[in-house]
């Protein structure tokens, strides 16, 4: 199946490492506003190269769109409406409005669009999925050092989106109320943001996600009645650990009052895999077999929605810096 690659920055040059690795794909060849980029991204990996978007569609059936989010949207429309399949990363659009318009255009030209919320991948999300996940409570901090790429759009597109894809993913209900607080320190949009969320079923969840900390981090701590269940997606592990009844090896003691009950704490490992090449591998599986893709543009649309919300609630707290 013939691939092209649109944007060689920095995640469309690990888009094409990680699909070469994949033998049903053969790059077509790449294309970039940069041209100098994409001579020595060429010679790199020694794929192709396209001088203009019309012709890597012209010989592409599958596109992976790797460029700025904001351009997500013109370049996934064109590629519709020529019949390609699409991959676009993650945030799927800039605004909800365009994804609503992408998904009556896919389902128009009947073309598959897969999202590249490449941390449903990650091992320590795999490793869960034998387990129920009904979570009461969700912690999560997401901090990153600060990078210059993606200041296009505020630290809720660029870094909080992962984990609200994967809360909407966890909680089977609708959006309630949102709350956040944000704050611009570099950039001209929040590069920090904390956002409440609770939803139409009592759970709740409370997100942090930070461009400009010392210390990367990426946890996610979910509380539930039989579990607490504890991501690193930095890690690529997970802990389960639960409360019960009776004694088993290796169990710790709780004592309260007359009540005498075991903590058992399991680490779960999920498959060793390369999250980037097991996302197109999906995606090759679900275009060959005609079936679903495994994170639809609806659930990209989703995500954004709420982004969009977040923002909404930082933007109506008014300049938090003049606050305080
Ligand atoms: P980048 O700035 O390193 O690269 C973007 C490239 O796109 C540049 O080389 C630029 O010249 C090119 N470009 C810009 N406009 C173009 C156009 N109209 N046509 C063709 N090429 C164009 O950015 P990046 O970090 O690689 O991010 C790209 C996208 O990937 C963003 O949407 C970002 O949110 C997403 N991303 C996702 C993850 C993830 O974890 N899934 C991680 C990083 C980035």
């Amino acid at each position: 199946m013939k691939i092209g690659i649109i944007g060689v920055g920095h995640l469309g040059k690990i888009h094409v490492k990680c699909i070469q690795q994949i033998p049903e794909f053969e790059i077509s060849g790449i294309f970039d506003l940069d041209a100098t980029l994409v001579g020595q991204v060429s010679q790199q990996f020694d794929v192709p190269t396209f001088s203009t978007l019309d012709a890597l569609f012209d010989q592409s059936e599958v596109v992976s769109i790797v460029t700025p989010t904001v351009t997500h949207f013109d370049i996934a429309t064109q590629a519709i409406q020529l019949g390609k399949h699409v991959f676009i990363e993650k945030p799927v659009t800039h605004t909800s409005t365009q994804a609503a318009q992408l998904l009556a255009l896919a389902e128009k030209y009947q073309v598959k669009v897969q999202v590249g919320h490449v941390e449903r991948f990650n091992p320590a999300l795999l490793a869960l999925e034998n387990e129920v996940i009904k979570p009461a409570f969700m912690e999560v901090h997401r901090l990153a050092n600060f990078n210059p790429r993606s200041t296009d759009v505020s630290v809720v597109q660029d870094l909080m989106i992962h984990d609200i894809d994967i809360m909407l993913h966890f909680v089977p209900s609708k959006v309630k109320s949102v709350h956040a607080n944000g704050v611009k320190i570099i950039s001209d949009q929040p590069d920090i943001c904390n956002a409440r969320i609770t939803f139409e079923n009592g759970a709740v969840a409370n997100l942090t996600a930070s461009r400009i900390s010392i210390n990367p981090m990426r946890k996610m701590r979910l509380f539930q009645p039989n579990a607490y269940i504890a991501l690193d997606f930095l890690e690529k592990k997970s802990q389960i650990i639960r409360i019960s009844e009776e004694e088993t090896t290796q169990a710790l003691p709780l004592e309260f009052k007359d009540q005498k009950k075991w903590i058992t704490i399991k680490d779960v490992i999920g498959p060793e895999v390369n999250a980037i090449k097991r996302e197109f591998e999906t995606f090759y599986h679900a275009i060959k077999m005609d079936e679903p893709v495994s994170v639809p543009l609806s659930d990209g649309m989703s995500a954004v929605q709420v982004a969009e919300q977040i923002e909404a609630a930082v933007q109506a707290q008014g300049d938090i810096k003049q606050m305080i």
